[in-house]
């Protein structure tokens, strides 16, 4: 088994919903958000083992946490993630997933194994390539949600609100491109600014959630609708 771990929180309970959970911190992203919140994660930067780690770490804590989230980086991006959530499910854990849809295959592969999902769906899906820096990246996030939402898998499907890509029109045109593909859940979260090279000017983003017409209208259209102003 292959996993590449940049960081663990040894215990959440916001991250599973419901679940006393740890948070792993996988290796390796093949897009590039401006607004990423870890990108210390992005490069893998080591070619070591952090499997044995995580077995000797979730050892003494079986029967005290419910479930692991494997979040990141991306963890579809490595290839070992489906040995590792089945090591973690033989250990008695439950498994959820924190992902923005970059594989598809793989996300369909590790389907049976999960217990909760959430997908990020950036924008508009013709409009991906300009915030990830990837051509096709749209594609696949679409067939990951539409993977999810056929599987009959507890999710949320959550979007992250950075004003350099979105206006109100381009909200709810997201938010109607989604309910129409049978999203029942979903969640907005501001985006927490970075102050980096690439995003050097943080912009105030509390527009869209002091908006309650906008906010009204979003409510509308999903049965579960929630805005996380702190993550
Ligand atoms: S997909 Fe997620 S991990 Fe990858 S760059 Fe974007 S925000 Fe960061």
């Amino acid at each position: 088994m292959q996993l590449r771990i940049g960081g663990l929180t040894p215990l959440t309970t916001i991250d599973f919903p419901g679940h006393l959970a740890a948070v792993v911190f996988c290796q390796g992203c093949a897009w590039r958000c401006p607004y990423c919140h870890n990108p210390h994660l992005l490069p893998i930067d080591h070619g070591g083992e952090d499997w044995p780690m995580l077995q000797a770490f979730l050892e003494p804590r079986r029967g005290l946490l419910d479930g692991v989230v494997f979040s990141g980086g991306e963890p579809l991006f490595q290839s070992g993630l489906a040995d590792a959530m089945e090591g973690v499910k033989s250990m008695g854990f439950k498994v959820a997933l924190h992902t923005a849809g970059t594989h598809p295959g793989r996300l369909q592969r590790l389907l049976p194994l999960l217990d909760w999902v959430g997908l990020d769906i950036k924008r508009s899906f013709e409009h991906y390539p300009q915030l990830t820096g990837v051509s096709g990246s749209g594609a696949k996030a679409e067939e990951s949600l539409a993977l999810l939402l056929e599987s009959g898998i507890a999710y949320e499907v959550r979007t992250t609100v950075d004003p350099h890509f979105f206006s109100h029109e381009t909200l709810l045109e997201l938010a109607k491109e989604l309910a129409g593909f049978g999203v029942t859940h979903y969640v907005l979260q501001p985006c927490r600014p970075v102050g980096d090279a690439n995003h050097p000017n943080p912009v105030e983003n509390a527009v869209f959630f002091r908006d309650t017409a906008l906010l009204g209208q979003l409510e509308r259209m999903f049965p579960s609708f929630i805005v996380r102003t702190v993550s």
